[in-house]
């Protein structure tokens, strides 16, 4: 197997942001949308290091469906001030709610692994 040398943590993160293996930039991390591999097909590195580690991938996501959430809802206040249609805009965001952390989850925890490896490496070799 080729090394694969500890990226930077920007290149990570662009790596992470696509979907892509944070070490060697390598696709198919997803059997299903929401299902990784236990191991990146090309550089080997294993991902879940330990119970609970997927927990910062949650907050990851959460952090990005609450922000998307506030766009929405008060983008359509504005834009439809002072006549706001409530029934509609409460079905766009329990739409929003519903589905951006589903859609997000294989980015929020490619993200996270790029996140939580830099931190590591600074402490021990990147693995
Ligand atoms: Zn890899």
């Amino acid at each position: 197997m080729e090394p694969f040398p500890q990226p930077s943590l920007l290149r990570a993160l662009a790596r992470g942001s696509v979907g892509r293996c944070p070490r060697c930039g390598s696709g198919h991390l997803f059997r299903y949308w929401v299902s990784m591999v236990d191991d990146c097909p090309r550089c080997g590195m294993h991902f879940e290091r330990s119970q609970g580690y997927w927990l910062g991938s949650m907050l990851i996501n959460l952090a990005v469906t609450m922000g998307i959430w506030l766009v929405t809802f008060v983008g359509l206040m504005v834009a439809t001030w002072p006549d706001v249609p409530w029934g509609w805009v409460m079905a766009v965001v329990v739409a929003v709610t519903v589905v951006v952390p589903v859609a997000f989850h294989p980015i929020a925890r490619t993200i996270w692994v790029a996140l939580e490896r830099h931190v590591r490496a600074r402490s021990e070799p990147y693995a």
